[in-house]
């Protein structure tokens, strides 16, 4: 009998659901009862560089295990080379202090794909609300982690190219939506044809490759 319960891991999420390892998105405010990500969203680039010290301070604290979500909007928010040194700032402040990535990314793909180019990060990025299936190739070829969420539901590209996707490559969130990360996971293990417990251990050990400063038992209301 496996005595360990089952850990189903959420890694982006602005709404806290019961049932779930989840990274919630900080509001600037530490979260003391939750891991979190802490970051400057692009659509509020603008005036980063006034930004930047609390976000220091957020992303230093214990609970805080990843920057983000950073990144750039082509349909909302500042200038796009306003977003780029806000982005470009933060993925330094990843880099001094170990801290993975979650990436925000609307219609700017070529230009976050420059960016990992030319920076050369050590820590992992993570494409969130990942829901293009022509980016795939691209974002396999650059080693990011794809984060799916709750369109992998109903966006019929999205589960035909799922099975394209690494295993090791596999995260899951709910981010905005208040479909629970079970749906997602369950919707994932039946279109690749895995048991949900075979599809929460690849899972598992992604988030704890990628997620290094997570430690299990510190949030117990967040087990499962
Ligand atoms: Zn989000």
């Amino acid at each position: 009998m496996n005595i360990l319960a089952s850990m189903i891991f959420d890694v982006h999420s602005h709404i806290k659901q019961p049932g779930s390892f989840q990274i919630l998105q900080s509001n600037g405010a530490v979260l003391e009862d939750s891991f979190y990500s802490a970051g400057i969203h692009p659509w509020k680039a603008a005036n980063f560089k006034s930004k930047i010290n609390d976000l220091l301070k957020l992303a230093e604290h214990e609970n805080c295990i990843a920057i983000g979500e950073c990144g750039l909007d082509r349909q909302t928010g500042p200038a796009l080379g306003i977003q780029q040194e806000a982005l470009e700032a933060q993925l330094l402040l990843s880099e001094q202090l170990q801290l993975p990535v979650i990436i925000h990314c609307v219609r700017s793909f070529s230009e976050i794909v420059q960016v990992r180019k030319n920076l050369k990060p050590k820590q992992p990025w993570v494409f969130h609300g990942f829901n293009k299936s022509s980016l795939l190739d691209k974002l396999i070829s650059e080693d990011l982690m794809i984060s799916i969420g709750s369109s992998i539901l109903n966006n019929t590209s999205l589960q035909e190219c799922l099975n394209q996707i690494p295993n090791q490559n596999l995260l899951f969130e709910t981010d905005n939506s208040d479909i629970e990360i079970k749906a997602i996971y369950q919707k994932a293990a039946a279109l690749k044809e895995l048991t949900l417990q075979e599809l929460e251990s690849i899972v598992e050990q992604n988030f704890k490759r990628t997620f290094k400063k997570w430690t299990i038992g510190s949030k117990e209301q967040n087990c499962y």
